[in-house]
């Protein structure tokens, strides 16, 4: 395809100045000294507090895709047997990757507006013993429902599976106990509830999915995929010299979120985050113009409301009469016209934020936003309030 571009394109033109950006302030992340690999391990550390776990934490230098894709990757095969449990556009992703990876796979597919249950997941793994893998997505900030990660996570391991968990969008927004669950290999990413960076993302590593991609002849090796060459050069190694140069800034913005939630305390963190989606939950339903997405209350994820358009009003459309700065964006994919997302994570998940997002919502679809501000009000309190 041509591509027409608004300026000509020159191949070989030399550079000989770097245009300026107008009020750039660059100096605080230039001429930095280098992060030790004792800083690498202490905020892998870190994350493996986070994440409730004595296992092999890995900070992968790639957004959250990075070890996702590894973790699959690393675990399937031509010969191995896979449920991927689709709950969200990510479990599409999965199936995709573990089908190149020449596995058998039962994909196990419920409504996006619902939450999968332990007892579905039971029934397909008595249909199909021979499963070994299973991939499950936490939360889907796509589409904002939330599944019973504590009950799948039971069966998958009476079943003998091993259990992948995307937890890029439910850390730090709900309890995430990766050990006490078993989970085998639980990936995060910073850049939700945490409110850290895209750049780099985590992945826990169970003693039993070790062996498992350790014997596995298809596990990516000398390869940027490859969970084996950290475990061989980074970790087993004593964590003593970093196989290459980290995403630095990137790295330092990952200490300083765990460093923040820290000091704020977890519970009040995942508090912060249940409290914003009841409120909106509740403000929403007070609207009356549009409705929760997620039909349940349990299945709605602490991280994202989606909500439902009104039939005839494109989500779209509906978006772009709110103001661009509020954290409120039409659904993706096939869901793109009748669904709206409103984020309420990281910095966002504040009573004010949701109090702008219904006043808002309420004005571009005629509806009256106090009733919504007041039940908003009330849910956030009884929501906010750490168990
Ligand atoms: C957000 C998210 C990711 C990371 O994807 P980005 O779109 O790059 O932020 C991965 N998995 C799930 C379930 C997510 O919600």
């Amino acid at each position: 395809m041509v591509q027409t571009r608004s300026r000509p394109y020159r191949p070989c033109s030399p550079v000989t100045t770097i245009p300026e950006r107008p009020a750039a302030t660059v100096s605080p992340f230039l001429d930095l000294p280098p992060l030790s690999a004792a800083d690498f391990a202490a905020i892998e550390d870190q994350v493996a507090a986070l994440l409730h776990t004595e296992a092999d934490v890995i900070v992968t230098q790639g957004e959250a895709l990075l070890p996702l894709e590894a973790a699959i990757r690393s675990a399937a095969h031509p010969g191995s047997t896979a449920l991927n449990i689709v709950t969200g556009p990510y479990g599409q992703t999965f199936g995709n990757w573990l089908r190149d990876c020449g596995a058998e796979v039962v994909d196990l597919a419920v409504p996006f507006d619902s939450a999968v249950t332990a007892e579905q997941v039971a029934a397909a793994l008595r249909e199909h013993p021979a499963i070994d893998f299973v991939s499950l997505v936490h939360a889907e900030a796509a589409t904002g429902n939330t599944n019973p990660v504590a009950g799948i996570a039971a069966a998958v391991r009476e079943h003998g599976a091993l259990l992948m968990l995307d937890a890029v969008a439910s850390v730090a927004a709900e309890p995430l106990l990766t050990d006490a669950w078993g989970i085998d290999l639980c990936v995060i990413g910073g850049q939700k509830a945490m409110g850290g960076p895209a750049g780099v993302s985590a992945v826990s590593v169970s003693e039993r999915a070790w062996e498992r991609i350790a014997a596995n002849p298809a596990a990516p090796r000398r390869s940027y995929l490859s969970l084996l060459d950290w475990k061989e050069r980074w970790t087993d190694a004593g964590r003593a010299v970093l196989p290459h140069a980290p995403a630095q800034l990137e790295m330092l913005a990952l200490g300083a979120c765990l460093d923040r939630i820290s000091t704020d305390g977890l519970p009040a963190v995942i508090a912060r985050h249940r409290a914003a989606a009841s409120a909106t939950r509740a403000g929403v339903r007070a609207l009356g113009t549009l409705t929760p997405f997620v039909l349940r209350d349990e299945d709605a994820a602490p991280v994202a409301t989606t909500l439902r358009t009104p039939p005839g009003l494109h989500a779209a459309e509906l978006a772009a009469r709110l103001d661009p700065a509020l954290p409120v964006q039409p659904g993706g994919g096939a869901l793109a016209a009748e669904m709206l997302r409103v984020n309420h994570y990281g910095a966002a998940a504040t009573l004010p934020t949701v109090r702008a997002c219904l006043t808002a919502l309420a004005e571009a679809t005629g509806a009256d936003a106090g009733p919504a501000l007041a039940a908003a009000e009330a849910a956030w309190q009884t929501g906010h309030s750490p168990e």
